[in-house]
This record gives structure tokens, sequence and C-alpha cells, in this order.
């Protein structure tokens, strides 16, 4: 996209889709979903050579959804604002934190994107941004609610609407490194899309995690195997790091009722009944995070 005329009014809300916004920046590592061809960021839309081309949000992220149907449905706005209120509370602060820690830490050398599959509202990718100050990111999620605020998150940080279940709209080896947060990890997708010698942080919960909340929380319980079949899935790839990261939270009702509505049991549970659960509680609630961040390496091309 040509550079903005002088003549157009300031602070006119198209100079935001230019070139030098996160989108326009990080639209050549992009993708088209109808044909694979690249995209340019230009006149509110993305492109590709073949004609293919996708509408910008007046928020500031574009949807590549390219059509199909979707294995995951995205979380609607219910979920999306609850999100926001218990992670602005802080109780994952420690997460977030450890995250952008190790990410900063293990990243490669090249400036590979930071890619946050199912990211949500960006909240983690941008304290990876914030760790990795050359480098540009990219939140893929399925919900609108959430790439609204995602679009916003961090200036270096541009959203995109996909299926992340499906093939991703970005181009093969665009990563530097990919973030998968309590996400469906799509390893084949996560594999094509690192630049070799590039890392996949990968945060899950343990068995452990949010034990006190009981089936309120969890309709269905975590899988003691599953640090195994973590382990399994990424079985091409090599372990780097592994920290194990547990600590104490004291929610009030309104923060239990957030991190319910984060979680899967908020498609099983009406407003109604959610309410009703909760007020049946302590007014303080004392609950354990535990959380394993690990680090995988895509392996480096041999020379
Ligand atoms: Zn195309």
């Amino acid at each position: 996209m040509a550079p903005v005329p002088s003549g157009r009014p300031a602070g006119s809300s198209s100079t935001t889709y230019s070139q030098t916004s996160a989108l326009g920046i990080v639209a050549p590592r992009l993708r088209c979903p109808s044909c694979g061809g690249p995209l340019r960021c230009a006149d509110r839309r993305l492109a590709c050579p073949a004609g293919h081309a996708f509408d910008v949000a007046r928020q500031g992220y574009a949807n590549l959804a390219g059509g199909h149907r979707w294995r995951h449905r995205g979380d609607d706005a219910r979920m999306v604002a609850a999100r926001v209120r218990f992670l602005d509370a802080g109780h994952y602060r420690p997460l977030t934190s450890t995250i952008a820690v190790l990410a900063a830490e293990h990243a490669p050398p090249c400036e590979g994107l930071v890619v946050d599959i199912a990211g949500g509202t960006g909240h983690h990718l941008s304290a990876v941004l914030d760790a990795c100050p050359r480098r540009y990111g990219l939140c893929v999620d399925a919900s609108t609610p959430a790439l609204r605020r995602a679009a916003r998150a961090h200036p270096r940080a541009a959203a995109i609407g996909a299926d992340v279940w499906g093939t991703l709209p970005v181009r093969s080896g665009a990563a530097g490194v990919v973030l998968s947060v309590f996400a469906p990890r799509n390893v084949a997708e996560i594999e094509r899309i690192l630049t070799p010698g590039g890392v996949a942080v990968v945060a899950s919960p343990r068995p452990t995690h949010l034990q006190e909340l009981g089936r309120l929380v969890r309709a269905i319980g975590i899988d003691p195997r599953k640090p195994e079949r973590l382990a399994a899935s990424f079985r091409r790839f090599e372990r780097i790091a592994l920290q194990e990261v547990t600590w104490r939270i004291a929610l009030r009702h309104e923060d239990v009722q957030a991190v319910t509505a984060m979680g899967p049991t908020a498609r099983h549970l009406s407003d109604d009944d959610l309410h009703r659960r909760v007020a049946r509680l302590p007014d303080l609630v004392g609950a354990t995070v535990a959380v394993e961040v690990s680090v995988h390496r895509r392996e480096a091309l041999t020379r």
C-alpha cells in the first residue's frame, strides 16, 4: 500500500492499516486461504495476486477463515469478557511471565513471527512481544469478540480469524516462536509454520490445576496422562525446557465465575446454573494453579 497521501485528514482510520501497521507488516508472511498465494495489505483489505481479498475489520483484524466448516468454535462475547476480567485481575501473571521469559530465552536468532495459536485476546502474546522487542506477533483465533481485542493488544501484534484445527493462513517457516497456551495443538501446522530451529512454547494444565473448584470448573477432569500425550505429539521436536509453575490464588465469586466461563464447562452450563453453583461457595475460594510450560524446538536443517 502506498503511503497515506498527506491530504488525508489527520487521525483518519485508514492510516491504521497502512504497511506500517502490524497487520501490514505481517501480511507478506500470511498466505491466502483460497489459493495459498502471498497476501498484501492495501485499501483496508488483504489480497493475493489471484484476486482473493479479505476485508480488514474496523477494529483492525482480518478474517481468513476461507469459508469451510470450522472444527473449533470460537469463544462467544460472554466467554471473552470473562477471560479479560480474569486475566486483567492478574491471577495468571506468573504463567504469563514464565511464557514470556522462556520464549525470549529460546527464540531463534532470526526475526520470525511470534504466532499465538488460539491466542484469544492476545494477552500472553503481548507479554512475549514486550520480552522480544524486535519481533512482530500474530494472534490466530476463531472468535470475533477475541480478535477485536487482540488487534489492539500490542502495537506489534496483528490478529487474524482462522480455524486453528485447519491449515493456518500463515506461510511455511514464517514463525520463530509459536505459543500454544491451554489451546488445541495442531502439531503438524505448528511444525510447518515454524522456521527450522524455531520453538513452540506450550502451556498445559497439570492434573492438580484448579482441583479445588472440582466439578464446578472442570466438567471433564484433566487426563493425568496429559504430559505424556503432549510429549508424544511433539516427538519430532526436541524438548529443550520444561518448567512447572504452581501457585495459589484466592478467588472471589466473580473470579470463580470468570475462570469457569473461560473453560469448556461454559458450553454446558447456563448462566443461572453457574450463578446458583457459585452462590453456594465460601466468599473467598483458595485454588491451586498448576501449569506445565514446555519449549519444543523444531529440528534445524543439517548442513
Ligand atoms: Zn488467493
